[in-house]
């Protein structure tokens, strides 16, 4: 099958900020006519830059799931909750979907996206024959679901906003949830250090 060519292939680049369409050039200083911004036809430093921030990312997600993220206070008790226990915390207090939507944001996604992006990664990296088109939806939806990650650290916005309004006893977001904010944050810049890009450059043949 003949893959449409490159813009590489077609002796052009576009500049990332306003669109223009350029002669290719590999001088790395190349600037855009129109808008003054560095062309480059590739991210520089895309993968190492991309595994740098995931890797970061993996660590930090340690003390995100090991420190206590909020502490829940009654009258008669005080608990402090990682986010696994959280989880289970809700469950057993009656809010299931609470603890649903706790669990896919703090324990699924970023699990899938450490996933993804190291699958994507690896296989640019080794010249992967697998379709390519396959490649590039599953980066599409980690970008789609990085909308979404900052979910968790929402609940427990909202958690410690409902003891304002006397609904619960008293609710407060504890140092894990930095943690897990910088978690999202890092493999959210990991997935746009990540040049889409690459994925066609590299296949063997198609
Ligand atoms: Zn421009």
């Amino acid at each position: 099958m003949n893959a449409p060519p490159r813009a590489r292939d077609l002796g052009i680049t576009s500049c990332h900020v306003c669109r223009q369409i350029t002669a290719y050039t590999e001088d790395p200083h190349a600037h855009c006519p129109r808008c003054g911004n560095t062309l480059h036809a590739r991210k520089h430093g895309s993968i190492s830059r991309a595994w740098a921030l995931l890797i970061a990312a993996a660590v930090f997600y340690i003390p995100a799931n090991v420190f206590p993220i909020m502490r829940t206070q009654s009258i008669s008790s005080r608990d402090d909750n990682t986010i696994l226990s959280g989880i289970f915390e809700l469950w057993r207090a009656g809010s299931p979907g609470l603890a649903a939507i706790v669990f896919t944001a703090s324990i699924i996604v970023p699990v899938l996206k450490f996933v993804i992006m190291g699958f994507l990664l690896v296989s640019v990296q080794r010249s992967s024959g697998l379709v390519a088109r396959q490649r590039a939806r599953l980066y599409r939806f980690v970008e789609l679901v990085g909308y979404w990650s900052m979910l968790d650290v929402f609940v427990v916005a909202i958690l410690s906003a409902l003891v304002h309004f006397k609904i619960l006893s008293r609710v407060e977001p504890l140092p894990g949830v930095v943690y897990f904010g910088v978690v999202v944050v890092l493999t959210m810049l990991s997935a746009m250090s990540f040049d889409p890009r690459l994925i066609w450059d590299n296949r063997k043949s198609q």
